[in-house]
């Protein structure tokens, strides 16, 4: 509402369903709204005036990567709207509930969206309405539910809209990302509650190497157990916090199949194979 005499400006907005603090967020600014939807869900661009156009542009694929995820996870977007909020002075984005915010840098024109695009980035945001805010870690050492699935349903996105082979370098990307961490600064479990600030556990081993470790869990449990394991996950623990023993539950309810010794190897415990490999022939 607005009132004339003091000048000011008064909005309101009710979140009706449990979400976790701090996924509040408050953001004031000149904007320029850009309205685009998906069905009934409004999906808005909250710009700077001069990134109007270019906006529209970077942003133009929200709908489908909100559309690809609700059919992924068999659960439909859990919020009433979806906005991106783009601000000054931060990189990646901030995946606030139902408002993710997004630094300036994610819009650019269409030829530079060649070498920088922007969906990934947009797809990564857009999946944590759903791995982090709708379902949300329990605690900052089980970072990976929010992280390694933003990751790795990015790399969904990717393979969904550029092909089988773009996807494979994708995952060959982010399995270098976590090699080249653990080869010259540390190695450390996945699920790790030995760190001083959560901060530190937002690195290549939550980011890229867990997706790459959801995407093997998925090759062993196959294609449709995988996906009725993370739908049903999300489902029992929708509006709530979980933590990685939740997610070895719900796969055992899911296929009736105990992956304990593969999140005793790859979750809980640190590094990776590392083969001698020899080669000899005659002639
Ligand atoms: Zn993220």
């Amino acid at each position: 509402t607005k009132d004339a005499r003091n000048k000011t400006k008064t909005f309101h907005w009710m979140q009706d369903r449990p979400h976790s603090t701090y996924l509040t967020v408050l953001a004031a600014g000149p904007y320029h709204v850009i309205e685009d939807s998906l069905g009934d869900l409004p999906i808005n661009y909250w710009v700077y005036p001069q990134d109007a156009e270019n906006a529209k542009f970077s942003f133009s694929k929200t709908p489908e990567i909100i559309a690809f995820f609700n059919h992924e996870f068999e659960y439909e977007y859990p919020w009433d709207k979806y906005d991106q909020v783009t601000i000054p002075g931060i990189g990646g984005g901030a995946e606030c509930t139902s408002a993710t915010l997004l630094g300036q840098g994610v819009i650019h024109d269409e030829k530079a969206d060649k070498d920088f695009p922007s969906k990934k980035l947009i797809a990564h945001e857009a999946a944590h309405q759903w791995w982090g805010d709708l379902v949300t870690l329990r605690d900052w050492g089980h970072t990976w539910i929010n992280e390694s699935f933003g990751t790795y349903c990015e790399h969904l996105y990717v393979k969904h809209s550029l092909g089988a082979d773009e996807g494979a370098v994708d995952l060959l990307h982010k399995k270098d990302a976590y090699l080249r961490e653990a080869h010259n600064r540390y190695m450390r479990p996945i699920v790790f509650h030995r760190w001083d600030k959560p901060q530190q556990n937002f690195d290549s081993h939550t980011y890229p190497k867990g997706a790459v470790i959801i995407n093997m869990m998925r090759w062993i449990l196959g294609d449709k157990p995988f996906r009725k394991t993370i739908s049903h996950f999300l489902h029992k623990h929708s509006y709530s916090s979980a933590d990685t023993h939740d997610f070895v539950i719900a796969v055992k309810e899911m296929t009736g199949r105990n992956l304990e010794w593969f999140f005793e190897q790859w979750f809980f415990g640190p590094g990776h194979p590392v083969f001698d490999v020899s080669y000899h022939w005659d002639d």
